[in-house]
């Protein structure tokens, strides 16, 4: 019975193609039937965000998405000489409202700090977007008992002030988590949520126990409504169970 409105977000990573189309369409006719439980999000490859967000239009309830578009990830910049990279704004133009920022695959990949994480979340703001910012710990940095450690240098490092509930969602994906099959017992990922959620109400006052904290590291069908059930979690964010509209649409009829 939390107040806050849970959140299924997808992210599908480096997949897709022209014919994802279809699996889309998929999930944008299931969505009313789990819209009473939760918000959806999808995050497909920059190349599908203009055609995914216009059949999305398409598809809307009242001028109201059944299934919001995002992006993976944004430069921090508005334009420029930045070959290859992604202003927010050109994201919010081809009609995404939301932008991961922080995924731990950018991190890894790209040498991503907490410092460029927190850039990134404040250009999307500028354009209007809503900064899913990622955290979480490492297998080693949990076996060394450091999992709260982390998440707090993370969260402080990543995270712009004057954060509300309208421009950040946080997602906690343990890495060792994302891929693998495994997750977290729910006692472990009640006490990560319950110390994100406090240092969120310290930090942003008021709009702290609002702000969204996701769960991420292999949400699937089976396990979702275990996980959506732990006190704090306001829903997901799901990788390769996103991909299948019947998995995702599962998962948010699990919250
Ligand atoms: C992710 O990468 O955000 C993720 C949670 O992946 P998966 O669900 O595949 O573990």
């Amino acid at each position: 019975t939390d107040a806050v409105r849970p959140l299924i977000a997808g992210n599908w990573k480096m997949n897709g193609l022209k014919a994802s189309m279809t699996e889309f369409e998929a999930m944008l006719r299931g969505a009313p039937d789990v819209l009473d439980k939760a918000d959806l999000l999808v995050c497909p490859p920059v190349t599908l965000l203009a055609s995914f967000a216009s059949k999305a239009s398409s598809f809307g309830q009242e001028g109201r998405h059944v299934v919001s578009v995002g992006a993976q990830d944004c430069h921090k910049n508005v334009s420029g000489a930045h070959t290859g990279d992604i202003a927010p704004e050109m994201l919010a133009d081809a009609g995404a409202t939301a932008v991961i920022v922080g995924h731990s695959e950018r991190r890894a990949d790209h040498g991503e700090t907490d410092a460029v994480v927190r850039e990134k979340a404040l250009a999307a703001w500028r354009a209007g977007l809503t900064a899913i910012v990622c955290i979480g710990e490492t297998q080693g940095e949990r076996d060394a008992g450091k999992t709260l450690d982390v998440c707090g240098t993370q969260l402080q490092g990543s995270l712009p002030d004057d954060a509300t509930s309208g421009n950040l969602i946080v997602a906690y994906e343990p890495v060792w988590a994302i891929g693998t099959g495994l997750t977290p017992t729910v006692q472990d990922v009640e006490q990560v949520h319950k110390f994100i959620c406090d240092r969120l109400t310290e930090r942003f006052k008021n709009e702290g126990p609002s702000i969204r904290i996701l769960y991420g590291g292999s949400v699937k069908p089976s396990n979702a409504r275990e996980l959506m059930a732990v006190p704090n979690v306001n829903g997901a964010l799901v990788g390769g169970a996103s991909l299948k509209a019947a998995d995702f649409l599962a998962i948010a009829a699990g919250c």
